[in-house]
């Protein structure tokens, strides 16, 4: 099914069913400012390859995305450093811990296990700080913008980032212990000012579902025409979306909805499904795992619709 009306009204009847598991989780409150979001926000697009947008629900809704923006600066990273390079510093298999532990850098090894969880990103971000410098930020708004083809261009929101690089103890601690093993080869601090500032990127689930669809098209963003990835590039970031895309729920996820997904605290939930399409959702209130709860139930129920299983 991907007529567009179809489309449509499917989008709407999940939107319709899910709003009422919202009261399910609580949103996130360590970063302050996600606690001033109103958690009844639920909206979800869908991109085509074929270049359709479809979406439902509060669409207008704009919110930060935290960790889906360890897709972007993954894939960012693979293209001006190549895959040997980014996986010289960090692994690509999944965590059984929270995405913010400290646990497992010490007792395994010092390296990451993979991109997804904070430390991974972390050094992520500190390997495109210290090659790129001063231009760094700009280049990934760009890289971003260009990604979900945000027509106005994409934008840092100011007090979400303040709100988090103010707070955020628990990521300095992760940092300050890699900079300590050598595993974070840039500065400390302007390494993290970077990925707070990716973090708090502002999108609505539009841009996430095209961003999705870019990855899901082979590196191609299906509404512009534009390649922003090498085609290993996007198999190699859905790939560890499958694996990894959920923190240590990613096996729950991938037994549940089946298809590469990535989600953020702030509620939302990337997808991109090679050869088919991308789509997003948004929900503020989280389960446990910090994963959005109505969200992860909307994609499970889309994937199941739609048939995108096992893609
Ligand atoms: N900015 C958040 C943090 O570093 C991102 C975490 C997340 O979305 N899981 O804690």
């Amino acid at each position: 099914m991907e007529n567009n009306q179809e489309l449509q009204s499917l989008l709407d009847r999940t939107v319709a069913v899910c709003r009422s598991l919202t009261g399910d989780g609580r949103q996130a409150t360590y970063i302050p400012e996600l606690a001033t979001v109103d958690p009844s926000l639920f909206s979800v697009s869908s991109a085509t390859l074929g270049g359709a947008l479809v979406s439902s629900g509060d669409t207008g809704a704009r919110f930060s995305m935290q960790s889906m923006s360890k897709v972007m600066s993954l894939s960012f990273a693979l293209e001006k450093f190549g895959y040997d390079e980014v996986f010289s510093h960090v692994g690509m298999e999944p965590c059984s811990e929270p995405f913010n532990s400290i646990m497992k850098l010490e007792m395994t090894s010092s390296t990451p296990l993979n991109p997804f969880i904070n430390s991974g990103s972390i050094v992520i971000a500190g390997l495109i700080a210290g090659r790129i410098g001063a231009g760094a930020m700009e280049e990934m708004l760009d890289f971003a913008s260009r990604m979900t083809g945000s027509k106005n261009g994409l934008a840092v929101n100011e007090r979400v980032y303040m709100s988090e690089s103010s707070t955020a103890d628990r990521n300095r601690a992760l940092a300050y212990f890699m900079r300590s093993s050598g595993t974070l080869s840039f500065e400390v601090e302007k390494s993290l000012d970077l990925y707070f500032r990716l973090c708090s990127i502002e999108v609505g689930t539009d841009d996430l579902a095209v961003m999705g669809a870019t990855l899901a098209n082979a590196g191609v963003n299906p509404l512009t025409g534009e390649r922003l990835t090498s085609v290993d590039t996007s198999y190699t970031v859905t790939g560890i979306m499958s694996v990894c895309g959920l923190y240590d729920e990613s096996g729950w996820f991938a037994v549940k909805a089946g298809i590469p997904a990535k989600s953020g605290v702030s509620g939302g939930i990337v997808c991109a499904v090679p050869g088919r399409m991308g789509l997003a959702v948004f929900s503020p209130p989280l389960g446990k795992g910090g994963n959005s709860v109505a969200g992860v139930e909307a994609v499970s129920r889309l994937s199941m619709e739609l048939k995108l299983r096992g893609m």
